[in-house]
């Protein structure tokens, strides 16, 4: 913890740098291969930069329309309808947002109050928790299964108390690389019935799933969708994490209230990168391409470490792939992580310190979204472990 020179009052007490940059750094400090934090090491297709100098030079440098550049609202519900049969008006039912993660803190901060509870499945991706504390709000966890990542959903039921103000839901899922089935989705929307409990559902890797599983959108279950903020990331889609461009989609009196908290919050994205999405995007190729994109890399991946010692369950969808390294070593996932970037050069994720009680079933995180040669020199070094 630093030293205040102030006596300040943290609302995050336990909050610490978040593993991500802790990892990075270290790969950095130890000229380590960096399969830890989620970002792709190749660059975006020129023709989308191409686009945004376009519109920077055509003057959209000032700020953007609050909720968003109304063709890249048009074009982002188009796409929804196409692939997940669901209308969502431009106007009042989609806004554009810095990244999926200000879409996800200004739901939370517009809709969480102190007391409420908010439902969160274990592993979790590690905005979340931060998000609902600084609102007063009490994360409430469900663990996946140890084994498949499961979610066990009579558990799920017994969590929902009148409390209960919301849940956030991620598929495909970081970090399991485990996908929500129909079932799955069928079982949320039972389970939510007769609630007025809002949804997150954080869907930023909806076009990298694998082996023909399709995604399940909230959007298209009516159930869901009547009471769901789906959440979108270009920066996952485009190769543009840097970019920081996201959206959510929600009915239109949700959308209303996110509005009030947005428009004092951020106001608006920028502007030439929306314009230059909004052309981009009218070549659906330039998404639906992804899937077959990351199962080449995922495939490659996997085939360098087939004679490795590392058990290993396909991942289902995301960039991401856990390997249970237990016939290597009983270390714990930190230790053994960081023996990986000090010994060996390879940084990965550790997953305890997105479970809950930090539970260890030494798994660690790998991103596949890398060149090919980068992926190849990976597995050389992992199949030696
Ligand atoms: N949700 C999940 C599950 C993620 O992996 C990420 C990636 N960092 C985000 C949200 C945030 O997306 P963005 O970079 O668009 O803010
Ligand atoms: N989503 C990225 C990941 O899971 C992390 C982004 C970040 O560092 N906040 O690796």
């Amino acid at each position: 913890m630093p030293k205040y020179k102030h006596n300040i009052f943290s609302k995050l007490p336990n909050v610490r740098t978040t593993i991500f940059t802790t990892m990075g750094q270290l790969a950095q400090k130890h000229s380590a291969i960096n399969l830890s934090q989620g970002f792709p090491n190749f660059d975006p297709d020129p023709s989308l930069i191409d686009l945004v100098t376009q519109a920077m030079k055509q003057g959209y440098n000032q700020y953007a329309p609050m909720a968003g550049v109304m063709e890249l609202r048009e074009m982002i519900s188009e796409k929804i309808e196409q692939l997940y049969g669901r209308h969502y008006h431009p106007e009042s039912e989609i806004t554009v947002t810095i990244g999926a993660s200000q879409a996800i803190f200004t739901i939370i901060t517009a809709f969480i109050g102190n007391g409420d509870e908010v439902i969160v499945i274990k592993p979790a991706y590690d905005c979340y928790e931060p998000a609902i504390e600084v609102n007063g709000g009490i994360p409430v966890f469900v663990q996946l299964n140890n084994t498949d990542f499961k979610i066990d959903w009579e558990v799920f039921r017994s969590k929902i108390t009148p409390r209960t103000k919301m849940v956030i839901i991620n598929t495909p899922h970081n970090p399991s690389g485990t996908i929500f089935t129909k079932e799955d989705m069928l079982e949320l929307q039972r389970s939510l019935e007769n609630t007025d409990i809002i949804i997150i559902s954080d869907e930023v890797y909806e076009h990298i799933t694998f082996d023909g599983h399709g995604h399940e959108s909230a959007s298209k279950y009516d159930g869901l969708a009547s009471r769901t903020f789906v959440c979108g990331s270009f920066g996952k889609t485009f190769h543009i994490t840097g970019w920081k461009m996201g959206y959510c989609a929600g009915p239109a009196e949700l959308m209303h209230e996110f509005r009030k908290t947005h428009q004092f919050n951020v106001f608006s994205a920028d502007h030439a990168v929306q314009k230059a999405l909004a052309t981009y995007l009218k070549e659906p190729q330039h998404y639906l391409g992804l899937n077959q994109f990351y199962q080449e890399k995922r495939d490659l991946f996997l085939d360098g470490l087939s004679t490795s010692r590392f058990k290993i369950k396909p991942s289902q969808g995301t960039y991401f792939q856990l390997v249970d390294y237990s016939d290597i070593t009983q270390e714990t996932d930190e230790v053994f992580a960081e023996r990986l970037v000090t010994e060996h050069r390879i940084a990965s994720i550790p997953i305890s310190g997105f479970n809950t009680k930090g539970i260890d079933n030494h798994l660690i995180r790998f991103c596949f979204a890398k060149t090919n040669e980068t992926l190849l020199k990976a597995t050389e070094i992992l199949r030696k472990l």
